[in-house]
């Protein structure tokens, strides 16, 4: 049986590298701060990030705890990697029980917030109960500290991040929540570097409930790496590796961002809220070409120490959308989803619509989405002008998404009905506007429509891996054994775009952890324990009363009804077929998705098939 983290405070000596071995525990409710020092078979089955995130909250928080309410753990993790010479070693986690699917809930963000929590000598910090009044926390050098926030209570993203950093610079690091999350919107996110965002199930609006505006982090303490020189020589050869694939140079010009006109004439990018054809509703895409998404390029930037670099900063707006100057140079999802899913082809509409939801801190994809539900439900007539405060929702008017984002962020008119997502903002419409809200399980799905996956591109995610993950509809998640190295590279603190590119001398995770950590395993050892997160993650759902079996899946994801006309026409996957295929390859029951007593065991997950199988049930 696996042993979980407890508190031992005494303890000095840490075996495995790659950890700074020590968690930060904020009670919001009493301000008391606390260190503990978890047990190493913590770190070294569930890894870190989420990996950790599961296994924490699933010890230490109870089943049906509300997800705005003090009983919800909020947790920000790093990885063993994170920090260290490792390439894309940048990122960081933020795990709760989520109010969009009422579920497990993660997100990740890379920036350079992960590398310096660490630095300030912390691998995660997590936060229980709700602070009277607003706060943010301070983490320098070791010292934590909870300070008042009220003068950045309301406060956009950017000048949040801009005044805390100008505060304790050199050096500190920050993330935050602008005023949706604030406002509790289920679409709010958690920020930093004024717009890499922690963007899904809501953990935005976790942090706004606990009246935490943001995290500090300052320091420069040295994560320990148990080969420092072999772990310089293999970020070298994969340097070397993906400089010779091409890749390094192709990413570093466009990012994600240089293929939003083909995706959204390929079937890749769902067009007019998944129910339209690219080819056909937004025949001419010229503006959304590549060339177009860096013509207002200011300066390349990217994640701490990563030579990819593939984000970018732009100059000031000119024309009808004056954004600031340092608004990030779009990533796919933002494009699809202000683009061919509202019938957009208008590039710098989008641009403003990805800083209007940075500056306020809402998920670019959920935004999207709702705009364009909001668009369908206004063409059929299920809302008009007196609705919307006066704002014609059109196919591809983008002034009027513009215009409905602010009003979203405000938490305004008819921005108010929306933030909360499609599922919730359909129900509050009511007069038949569930038809479409496009969601899996409560969640908007990732800008990649699984149609495709099924029909052409191999190693998107698929009906199925988007229907059963543990956080449905999301397009960096999949499942089933497919879903093994997603988790690993969560739990490592990796960057997937980077990390899982071929090379040409194989994986380096196996080689990487064995550098930084100074424990030896297969890469099949890794994968286990991707799968023991998997599982972890799961289990937290089965608690919860959530069988994935039973999530709901709007008819479009999956071509019912199929469409007439396009590349994807006639794609109607099986769905059924599919998860049958997957549950029976992770050992799990096909009807309760229970996960086999012998799978559990074999994992060391043996509390969790105590509580699924009382009594010695046989699996
Ligand atoms: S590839 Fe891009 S997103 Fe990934 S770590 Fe590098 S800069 Fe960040």
């Amino acid at each position: 049986m696996l042993a979980i983290g407890i508190m031992r405070i005494e303890k000095e000596i840490f075996m495995i590298k790659g950890y700074m071995g020590k968690f930060l525990w904020v009670d919001l409710n009493t301000g008391k701060i606390e260190v503990e020092i978890p047990d190493e078979n913590l770190y070294r089955d569930f890894i870190g990030g989420y990996g950790i995130g599961s296994r924490i909250l699933y010890n230490r928080m109870k089943a049906g705890a509300e997800p705005l309410g003090p009983e919800n753990i909020l947790g920000i993790l790093t990885g063993p990697l994170t920090g260290t010479p490792t390439i894309s070693g940048a990122r960081y986690a933020a795990v709760a029980k989520s109010p969009v699917t009422g579920g497990w809930g993660d997100a990740n963000s890379g920036g350079y917030f992960g590398p310096h929590l660490k630095f300030a000598g912390y691998d995660a910090v997590f936060f229980t109960g709700i602070s009277e009044k607003p706060v943010y926390l301070l983490i320098d050098n070791g010292k934590a500290e909870l300070k008042n926030a009220d003068h950045l209570w309301g406060m956009n993203a950017y000048d949040t991040e801009e005044t805390l950093e100008a505060e304790y610079s050199p050096m500190a690091k920050v993330i935050c929540i602008g005023p949706a999350g604030e406002k509790l919107a289920y679409i709010a996110c958690i920020l930093t570097h004024k717009g890499d965002a922690a963007g899904r199930a809501g953990m935005g609006a976790v942090m706004g409930s606990k009246r935490l505006k943001a995290i500090v982090a300052r320091g420069d303490m040295e994560v320990p790496v148990a080969d420092i020189e072999r772990a310089n020589e293999l970020r070298k050869e994969h340097t070397e590796g993906l400089r010779s694939t091409g890749f390094l140079e192709r990413f570093h010009k466009y990012g994600t961002g240089g293929h939003g006109d083909m995706s959204a004439h390929s079937g890749d990018t769902p067009v007019k809220n998944w129910g339209g054809v690219g080819v056909i509703d937004t025949p001419d895409v010229s503006g959304l070409h590549r060339d177009k998404v860096i013509a207002n390029l200011d300066k390349r930037t990217g994640c701490w120490h990563c030579p990819a670099a593939c984000k970018g900063l732009l100059k000031e707006g000119k024309g009808l959308y004056k954004y600031p100057a340092g608004n990030h140079r779009l990533e796919y999802e933002t494009i699809g989803a202000f683009g061919a899913n509202c019938a957009n082809t208008n590039l710098e509409s989008i641009e403003m619509a990805s800083h209007l939801c940075n500056y306020y801190g809402m998920d670019t994809i959920s935004t999207g989405t709702i705009i364009a539900f909001a668009m369908e439900c206004y063409e059929n007539g299920i809302i008009d002008k007196t609705d919307t405060d006066g704002i014609e929702l059109t196919w591809g008017n983008h002034t009027a998404l513009v215009a409905m984002i602010e009003k979203m962020g405000k938490r305004e008119g008819f921005g108010d009905i929306l933030v909360d997502g499609v599922k919730i903002a359909a129900g509050k419409i009511g007069k038949g506007a569930e038809q479409y809200a496009v969601h899996i399980g409560g969640q908007e799905v990732g800008m990649h429509d699984p149609r495709i996956a099924s029909h052409q591109f191999a190693g998107m995610p698929s009906p199925a891996m988007y229907w059963l993950s543990p956080t449905p509809g999301r397009h960096t998640q999949s499942f089933g054994p497919p879903s093994f190295i997603n988790n690993l590279n969560n739990a490592m603190g990796v960057c997937i775009i980077i990390f899982d590119q071929p090379l040409p001398k194989g994986p380096v995770a196996p080689k990487m952890m064995a550098a930084v950590t100074g424990l030896d395993r297969s890469m099949e050892e890794l994968l286990q324990a991707g799968e023991r997160i998997g599982n972890m993650r799961h289990a937290f759902n089965l608690r919860e009363g959530l069988n994935p079996l039973k999530h709901y899946i709007h008819g479009r994801i999956v071509g019912r009804p199929p469409l007439k006309e396009g590349p994807l026409a006639d794609v109607s996957p099986d769905l059924e077929a599919e998860g049958w295929w997957y549950l029976g390859a992770l050992d799990w029951d096909r009807v309760t998705a229970i996960p086999s007593k012998k799978k559990l065991l074999a994992l060391g997950l043996n509390d969790i098939a105590d509580e699924l199988y009382p009594r010695g049930e046989k699996p």
